[in-house]
């Protein structure tokens, strides 16, 4: 279960201009935002994941994500405020409140392509729920693929 090597939200922002395959891929995956930098390949230290989410449109989701986590989005108290990721508004609001002490330009994003998305996302989640520096995040769904390691029943 490969994860992409992880790059600053403030590379991110420039990955257009700095090289192309900097950019998440347009499909499936899981992505996690961590505070500090680590190899990827293997899995995101479990200590230090912010945030994580799946989704079926990695490009799309990502930049909605870092958009609302810079501050391009409401500045209301709650994920309800957000203007395209409640995932994203939550880091703002984090940091802005100063329960979250790194700069949201300096956080790292790293995805990967090469799982079950729904497996992936339940085990992170289930690992980094008590963080101290987890934004939070819905309960995600269990998957429901029959003979999957976190199958739907277990
Ligand atoms: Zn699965």
């Amino acid at each position: 279960m490969p994860f992409s090597k992880p790059i600053t939200f403030r590379t991110f922002l420039t990955a257009p201009i700095e090289a192309e395959t900097l950019m998440p891929p347009r499909q499936a995956g899981v992505y996690v935002v961590t505070r500090k930098e680590w190899d990827g390949g293997g899995n995101p230290p479990e200590n230090d994941v912010v945030y994580v989410g799946r989704t079926t449109a990695l490009l799309y989701r990502t930049i909605v994500l870092v958009t609302d986590a810079i501050g391009f989005t409401g500045q209301g108290k709650g994920s309800a405020n957000s203007y395209y990721h409640s995932g994203g508004h939550n880091i703002w609001e984090a940091w802005k409140e100063k329960r979250l002490s790194r700069d949201p330009r300096t956080l790292y994003l790293s995805w990967n392509t090469d799982c079950c998305e729904a497996c992936e996302e339940i085990k992170l989640y289930e690992q980094c729920r008590k963080n101290e520096c987890f934004v939070g995040v819905a309960t995600p769904p269990r998957c429901n693929i029959s003979g999957h390691p976190i199958g739907s029943g277990k």
